[in-house]
């Protein structure tokens, strides 16, 4: 039986079912995630993505024998989300087992509230719950699409009221509702700005926290860490996975953007690493252009002879 209050209730339901998301994404669509690169796609509920453009662009792999999808409810019940203080005001998001490129989210502190940048491949009902009890986050931005993770469900679950990708890599952001579009600089709170690099993508960007001196390379750097977790090598590619090299222009470029940055600690979308100065990355650099093009690790000491000699 359904009285005049049951009818009121039903109508308030179906008005919530019906509500924008942020994205502006159509509620009858569902998120699939490719099982082997982790990227998040919407796409007809009845139906998976025929194939993940991330997989097939020139600098990532194809899976050996067709694409695969998870959906929420399935990544959802396969992953645990964990977080972390990284270093003072700066919270770690991650995922275990790890999913696709298994990307870590930086939760960054603020004069002007949280700022995520990067996201983890998911997140579980209590790492929402952990954001909504800080207060949410301000802004939300993203290097480029190996980085952004779950972001498209931190912006329906939080809706930031910054969504920041650089605009010349807006065709990877169908995921999600990018509300500014980064240029070559774009101040995303008080003293932490994003720079524009190129390079990896046409778009990709790095984020700069000056007053802390902390550096959120994206791709445009590559660290390996030795097994108590410290720097030991350094490396920068137009494509890790396929190991194309950077160009020389846009190594000159990167040395140009990155050299004016002052930093002594490197989060990338998967690792971060304290000692990484903005003068090792300009020895890289200077590494790079003095040899043939090459996507190698180069070892942290002969980076730290390089700046002596430079000095
Ligand atoms: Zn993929
Ligand atoms: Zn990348």
């Amino acid at each position: 039986m359904t009285g005049p209050d049951d009818a009121h209730a039903m109508r308030g339901v179906r008005a919530a079912e019906l509500a924008p998301l942020p994205t502006r994404a159509h509620r009858e669509h569902r998120a699939y995630s490719c099982t082997n690169c982790g990227h998040w796609q919407r796409w007809f509920a009845h139906t998976p993505p025929p194939s993940c453009p991330v997989c097939s662009d020139v600098r990532n792999e194809l899976p050996v024998d067709g694409f695969e999808f998870l959906r929420e409810t399935e990544v959802d019940a396969l992953v645990t989300t964990s977080w972390r203080e990284a270093v003072p005001g700066v919270t770690e998001f991650w995922c275990d087992p790890v999913v696709g490129l298994g990307s870590h989210g930086w939760v960054l502190e603020t004069s002007d509230g949280l700022l995520g940048f990067e996201a983890a491949p998911w997140y579980s009902a209590d790492a929402l719950a952990e954001l909504r009890r800080r207060g949410g986050l301000r802004v939300l931005a993203s290097s480029h699409v190996h980085g952004f993770g779950g972001l498209w469900q931190l912006q329906d679950e939080l809706d930031p009221p910054v969504v920041s990708v650089g605009v010349h890599d807006l065709t990877w952001t169908k995921a999600f509702r990018v509300t500014w579009p980064a240029d070559d600089r774009t101040e995303l709170a008080p003293g932490i700005t994003l720079h524009r690099t190129g390079g990896h993508f046409p778009g990709h960007s790095v984020l700069h926290d000056a007053d802390r001196g902390l550096f959120f390379c994206g791709d445009s750097l590559k660290i390996d860490l030795d097994e108590d977790g410290n720097a030991a090598a350094l490396s920068a590619h137009k494509a890790f996975h396929a190991q194309i090299p950077l160009s020389r222009a846009e190594l000159r470029s990167m040395r140009e953007i990155v050299g004016q940055l002052e930093f002594d600690t490197v989060f990338s979308p998967f690792e971060f690493a304290r000692g990484v100065t903005t003068a090792h990355v300009v020895a890289l650099v200077d590494h790079m252009l003095a040899n043939p093009p090459s996507a190698s690790p180069v070892p942290m000491d002969l980076l730290t002879r390089t700046v002596e000699v430079f000095a």
